[in-house]
Formats: C-alpha cells, structure tokens, sequence
C-alpha cells in the first residue's frame, strides 16, 4: 500500500473506547479515511453505518482495514471474517479471548497477506519507554506491579466483563502485564490467587507471583475494590535506585526524581503503528501479556469473596 493513500477504515463495536480514543484520534489522523462502522444499537456520524460486521464486508463500500472493537469474547469471528475478507486487523486490547484463537488469527493474517495488529495502548504511555531504557541499563533486584482501581467508576453495568472470557480484574490488570513485558525480563508465573464475587464468571481481584528468567521475583497485585485514590504502579528495586513507573505509564521516577511525564498519546500512536505495519506489509501480535492471563487462571488458587452487583 502506497505511503501517501489514506487508508479506508470500518470501525466495528462502537462502545465506550471507540467514542473517548479511537474516533478522536482517527479524526487527525491524516493516514486513516474511517468510511464505516459496524454496531448492532449505535452508529457514527457522516458514515456508512451498519448493525453487522458481515454486512459491512459484504457491502459496496470499499474498505481496506477494520478496527475490532467489541467485548473479547465475540471479536474472533469478527477478525477470521475480515481477514478473509482480505481485510488488515487491529484488535482492541485483549486481543481474544483465548491464547489459541490469537494464534489462529495470526496463522490467518499471513495466510492471507494481511496485517494484523494486537494493540496494547498501554505500551505507549509517555514513560514507558524511558522506563525500559532505564531497566535496560541497569540491574532488577525485584519489581511489584500494582493495579487497583474503583469498577463501579471504569466499566458501569458492562455486563461482558463479568462473564466467562470477559477477564474481569484482568481487563485493566492485563494493561499492567503489558508494559511489564515490554519493560522487565522475560518472566512466568509460579502462583496465583483470583477472587470470584459469588455471583460472577471473572474475577474481581488476582494476585499473582511471577520469578523473571534472570531468577528474581516480580508480584502483581490486582484489585477493583479501591475506591478514593486509584492506583496504577509498577515498582522496580534496582542498583541504580527505586523506579516508580505510576499513572499508568504516564510519569517516571527514580528516587523521587521524576525523569519523565507527558500528555496522553495512547491511541494516535497506536494508529501511526498500525498504519506503518499495513505499509510494511507486516504484522504485530505479541501475545505475551495474553499468555500470562491464560497462566494466572490456570494456576490460580480461586477464592469466592462477596456477590457484586452494580
Ligand atoms: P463497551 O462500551 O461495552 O463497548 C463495546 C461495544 O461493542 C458495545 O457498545 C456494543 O455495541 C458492541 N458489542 C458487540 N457485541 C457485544 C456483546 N456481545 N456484548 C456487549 N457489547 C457488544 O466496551 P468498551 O469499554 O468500549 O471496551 C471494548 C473493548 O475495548 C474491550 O476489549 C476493552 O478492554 C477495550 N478497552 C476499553 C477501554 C476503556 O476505557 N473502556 C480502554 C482501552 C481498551 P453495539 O451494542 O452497538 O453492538
């Protein structure tokens, strides 16, 4: 594809993130012409809007690339019918909601010549980067990842997340193991704790014990029963100082110092990624953050804690 051709977009799954991130981005995106959208009780203005993704792709309107919006739990047949479709995939953060249908996606993708993308819009928040450089230069001694935060205030009556595959505490907790793939050494989990509200599929909170390859340890602590201050850290313990990664990724400090901050650009640089893959004729679809989910729920001791409701 041509470096100067926009590239025709369908949205599908026009929800809570498509309306804050991806139509804000899209909009001063000059590599991107958003030409459709799919959702079965909401549409975007000055679009072609249709309730199905099938009839999206089986429509006159020429599309080159879908972005796949909805819950997990019903975006791989979204993202096999697109890619058959000889359409380029940019998956929502999870990217599945299993292991083996990302790499069934994957397997497809080059079948057919097409990109496809797993976008972790974590990975680009502005301190991430000055944070793997930092850990890349010096020696870990133990890192502690902490992701606690108010339900009731993030994710209001959705119902999919509390379902099986909706991963519950590991929809923002996964955001968390994210940057810690990108920025800690390659590590697995040896044990794990999840807390199932009597009256959900998913969890509300996890813990989770992981040993980096390199032999040291690395918690995480997820929770969605923090109410006031909320709470998104990753600790380092290293030879060159106390590495405090918080807000996210936005904000980088070293004992105290603060090395590096800036303002949200999540999702235009998840797009100028994407963009420069479709270009490349390449793919990107790292599954690791992924893979250490499927590893909590298959080692994990579960405990019931109290029903939630809304
Ligand atoms: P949401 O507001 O519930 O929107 C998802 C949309 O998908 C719904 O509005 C719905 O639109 C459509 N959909 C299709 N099939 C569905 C089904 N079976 N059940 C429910 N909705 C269905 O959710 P969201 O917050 O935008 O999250 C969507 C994805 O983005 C998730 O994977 C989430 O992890 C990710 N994400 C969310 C955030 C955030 O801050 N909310 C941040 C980053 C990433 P129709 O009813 O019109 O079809």
């Amino acid at each position: 594809m041509s470096s100067r051709t926009p590239i025709r977009l369908g949205i599908v799954g026009v929800g809570k993130i498509v309306r804050d991130q991806h139509l804000p981005a899209l909009e001063k995106d000059a590599d991107y012409l958003l030409v459709a959208a799919a959702s079965r009780n909401a549409t975007v203005e000055g679009v072609a809007n249709f309730t199905t993704i099938d009839d999206m792709l089986a429509s006159d309107v020429a599309i080159d690339a879908v972005s796949l919006c909805q819950p997990p739990q019903v975006r791989y047949q979204a993202a096999r019918a697109a890619i058959e479709a000889g359409k380029h995939v940019f998956l929502e953060k999870p990217p599945g909601a299993s292991v083996s249908e990302v790499e069934d996606l994957k397997a497809a993708a080059a079948q057919n010549g097409v990109s496809l993308f797993a976008s972790w819009h974590s990975r680009y928040a502005p301190a991430v980067e000055a944070a793997r450089s930092f850990l890349a230069a010096t020696t870990l001694r133990s890192a502690a990842i902490e992701w606690k935060e108010d339900v009731r205030r993030w994710h209001p009556n959705q119902d999919w997340i509390w379902r099986a595959g909706g991963f519950g505490v590991f929809d923002p907790g996964i955001n968390a193991l994210s940057i810690a793939t990108h920025i800690l050494p390659p590590m697995y989990a040896t044990s794990a704790t999840l807390h199932f509200p009597d009256n959900r599929d998913a969890p509300i909170a996890a813990q989770i014990d992981f040993r980096a390859s390199s032999g040291q340890p690395v918690s995480a602590d997820f929770d969605w029963r923090q109410t006031g201050p909320q709470t998104w850290n990753i600790t380092a313990d290293t030879e060159a100082g106390q590495m405090l990664l918080s807000l996210g990724g936005a904000r980088l400090e070293v004992d105290g110092r603060v090395l590096q901050e800036g303002p949200d650009m999540e999702y235009p640089m998840l797009y100028r990624r994407f963009a420069e893959i479709v270009r490349a004729g390449a793919s990107d679809a790292d599954i690791a953050p992924l893979q250490h989910v499927a590893d909590a729920f298959m080692l994990g001791r579960r405990s019931v804690v109290e029903a939630f409701h809304d």
